[in-house]
Formats: C-alpha cells, sequence, structure tokens
C-alpha cells in the first residue's frame, strides 16, 4: 500500500524520503508542490527528475479531498462544501466572504460526541477525528476553489463539526503547518478555535502562547440551562469554563468571544442576560448573540426579533461589548451538520 505523505511537516517528510537520499531543497520543493502548488500526483512535479517522480510514485500518494456536492447561499456570499476523504467519511467546509475577506470554517471531527441539543453535528454521534493532513485538505481546497478569482483565504474559524480539543494534537499540528513559510504561512492570528468548555484544552491552549482567538460556546448564563443544552457542562461546570477563558484573555492579550445561541424560552429572558452579564464582568470579552437556525431534529425555535433586541441592550447597558452574529446562509443549511446529515440520510436510503 501507498503511504500518504499529504500532512507531514518538513521533518516528518524528509525522514519518510530519506530512502532516497534527497538533499533537503528537493524535500522543501515536493512540500511546496503538494502546499502551495496544489499537485495532487508527482508526475506534476516538473522541477523532479523524471525518475524520482517515478520512484515516489511508486512508493507514496498525497490524498486530498474530494468534492461530493457544493451549495451557494442565494446571496452569493457563502458557500458550502461537503469534502470526502479517502475512507469515504465526509465533512462540511463553509466558505464566508465578508466584508473583510474571505473566511473558512473548517471542520476538526466528522461528526460530533459532545451531543449540544441545539446541534446538528452531533445527531449521528462522531464518526472519527480528522488528521492534520485532512484539516489542511479542507483549507486547501477553498484556497484552491478561491484562487480561479484571485482570491485567498484570509482567515479561518475551527468552528465546523467537532471539538477542537477533543482532537488537540492533530489540531495543534495542522495549526503549526498551516503557518510553516513552506505551507501557507497562515498567522495565527488569522485562526479562532472554538471549544464547547473543554476546560483542560483551554489550560493547554494557554501554554502555547499563541495569538489564536479563543471562542468559547456559552449558550447559557447558568449550570442549570448549560446542563440542559450542553452535557460538557455536567464534566466542566459554567464557572471553570469561565475562569479558564478570563486566563486565557489575561495571558494572550486577546478578546475572548463567547458564542451564545439565543433558543426561545430556554436562554433568551431577560434574567438570563442579566446573569450573563454578571458572569462576565470585567472581563476581556465579547459576546456573540446567535439567533438560532432551528434544527428540524430537535424541537428549538427563534426567539422574536424584539426579545433577541432586548437581550442585546440588556448586556450593553451592563457594559458588556456584544453583537448579534450576521445570518449566512441560511438557505443552504449552514448551521454546522445540516448537510452532512442530509447526505449520510440520502446514503442510508
Ligand atoms: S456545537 Fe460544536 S461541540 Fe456542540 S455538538 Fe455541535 S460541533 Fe459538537
Amino acid at each position: 500500500m501507498k503511504k500518504n505523505i499529504f500532512g507531514l511537516d518538513l521533518k516528518a517528510l524528509s525522514e519518510a524520503l530519506q530512502p532516497y537520499r534527497l538533499p533537503s531543497y528537493r524535500t522543501k520543493q515536493i512540500a511546496e508542490w503538494m502546499y502551495q502548488k496544489g499537485a495532487s500526483g508527482f508526475s506534476e512535479m516538473t522541477n523532479l527528475p523524471k525518475k524520482l517522480r517515478e520512484d515516489l510514485d511508486e512508493a507514496f500518494e498525497i490524498q486530498r479531498a474530494k468534492l461530493v456536492t457544493q451549495w451557494d447561499s442565494n446571496d452569493g456570499k457563502t458557500s458550502k462544501f461537503l469534502l470526502e476523504f479517502s475512507d469515504g467519511v465526509a465533512v462540511e467546509t463553509v466558505l464566508m466572504r465578508q466584508p473583510y475577506g474571505n473566511s473558512v470554517c473548517i471542520s476538526t471531527q466528522a461528526g460530533c460526541a459532545m451531543g449540544c441539543a441545539f446541534c446538528a453535528s452531533t445527531v449521528h454521534g462522531v464518526a472519527r477525528s480528522l488528521t492534520r493532513g485532512e484539516m489542511l485538505a479542507e483549507v486547501l481546497y477553498i484556497e484552491e476553489y478561491l484562487k480561479k478569482d484571485e482570491q485567498k483565504v484570509d482567515t479561518m474559524v475551527l468552528m465546523g463539526s467537532g471539538e477542537p480539543m477533543m482532537n488537540y494534537d492533530e489540531v495543534m499540528a495542522f495549526l503549526h503547518l498551516l503557518h510553516e513559510p513552506y505551507c501557507k504561512n497562515f498567522s495565527y492570528r488569522n485562526v479562532a478555535l472554538s471549544t464547547s468548555g473543554v476546560v483542560p484544552g483551554i489550560y493547554r491552549l494557554i501554554e502555547e502562547d499563541l495569538p489564536i482567538t479563543l471562542s468559547i460556546s456559552l449558550h447559557a448564563p447558568n449550570d442549570a440551562v448549560r446542563d440542559r443544552i450542553m452535557p460538557v457542562n455536567k464534566k466542566w461546570k459554567i464557572a471553570e469554563v469561565v475562569e479558564a477563558g478570563r486566563q486565557y484573555g489575561e495571558k494572550t492579550k486577546r478578546r475572548v468571544t463567547y458564542e451564545y445561541i439565543l433558543i426561545a424560552d430556554v436562554n433568551d429572558g431577560e434574567e438570563h442576560a442579566r446573569e450573563l452579564s454578571h458572569l462576565l464582568h470585567g472581563q476581556l470579552a465579547n459576546v456573540n448573540l446567535i439567533p438560532i437556525n432551528p434544527v428540524t431534529e430537535r424541537q428549538l425555535y427563534r426567539p422574536s426579533q424584539e426579545r433577541i433586541q432586548r437581550f442585546l441592550d440588556i448586556l450593553t447597558r451592563q457594559h458588556i461589548s456584544a453583537t448579534i452574529r450576521r445570518e449566512m446562509g441560511t438557505d443552504i443549511q449552514a448551521a454546522c451538520g445540516q448537510l452532512r446529515n442530509q447526505y449520510m440520510k440520502n446514503n442510508e436510503g
């Protein structure tokens, strides 16, 4: 069986290529072909000797992601891609054309085990975690897609399906690889990592000392509500999560984003807004209010526009920085996991 070399960093690549006794510049050329020039086969690597290309082709392969389906929103701002890997597992990757540039939303696992009540990604549990190469393949797919319009990926959010902290080592290896000059030279400052509140993961990330934006899916102002909609809260209580967020902000001097999905009659009351303000008081934080995209599998509904505005007003009055997320791509089921679920349903049928 051929060994896949897509996703290896320079060190691992030179180890894999050791039998060929290549000078280091050759290894770098191969990495650049894979990560910068979009090569999916050795025959494309035209500055390599022909014999070497043939030898490499016999021993190795370059596994990238294959497009299964693409959906484009009516306003043309959001495109969603269902990408498949070599074992047939598929994940969603979303391109959002924002006023400040192109943002890509990456999945870190196929499905998710965290069980959040409002999320379609978790309906079928988790199939498996993605490797560093597969996450990179998601980004590079979008990068090459944008190339035809002479555009590129400007920012990246790790907010697709999966809990990045449950795939910590591969996620970090992926971010390091993406940052390498022989790969995309992608700045950590343009990365946001989202967690459902896996506290030990947040402390590990603090130790990395990287200027990554941390985003915490809070979605509730107290343990009673959070227990109801996020099973992760049974393990790490809301006070522990917010304390870890506070330390992250202090250490990195970067504002932590608290995601808060507004669900009618669950967490959208005035008392909830006041409790949330109290919880985050004095912290370097921003609250991102997200009116829920109704999930058909669960009976969770969107609050009225007045209630959403009222929630925001209370936070603002309490000096908590907060915004309502602009809706993108609801017409193409942009809520995480909905597209993949549809695909699984079709394949089952
Ligand atoms: S919201 Fe995130 S952590 Fe929760 S189930 Fe969905 S993908 Fe997993």
